[in-house]
């Protein structure tokens, strides 16, 4: 519990509307994880460049929370497992207008053979 205290700080807000690495490499991605730790906003596991579990993995934040509308789920990389978690600082999700994949204008038109097979967090419902 300690461990997940710490990897939680609902202070921080999100890094931005995108993912941090795929803005600067001028990639695409489809959905949005945010760092539950120090907001940092990656792209999940499906995406091409999977930079959300990148982080987590490197940096040693092992909590992400969903940054997608309407799931308020938190997931934690280190243990494979959902798990709940309090209201981080808005905005809660990506714009809606965004949609996914994004952005839209790098989104190649195979994306779909693109992406990495969903694992656990991308084909449950959460919360
Ligand atoms: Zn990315
Ligand atoms: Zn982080």
């Amino acid at each position: 519990m300690n461990g997940e205290a710490t990897a939680i700080n609902p202070e921080v807000p999100p890094s931005g509307d995108g993912c941090v690495e795929c803005l600067a490499e001028s990639t695409w991605w489809w959905h949005l994880r945010r760092c539950a730790q120090c907001g940092h906003v990656g792209c999940c596991d499906s995406s091409p460049q999977q930079h959300a579990s990148k982080h987590a993995r490197e940096l040693g934040h092992p909590i992400a929370r969903s940054f997608e509308p309407g799931e308020r789920w938190f997931w934690n990389y280190a243990t494979g497992e959902f798990l709940r978690g309090p209201q981080l600082m808005p905005p809660d999700s990506r714009p809606v207008e965004q949609g996914a994949p994004a952005p839209k204008a790098l989104v190649p038109p195979d994306w779909r053979s693109q992406l990495h097979s969903p694992p656990p967090d991308e084909t449950a419902e959460g919360d």
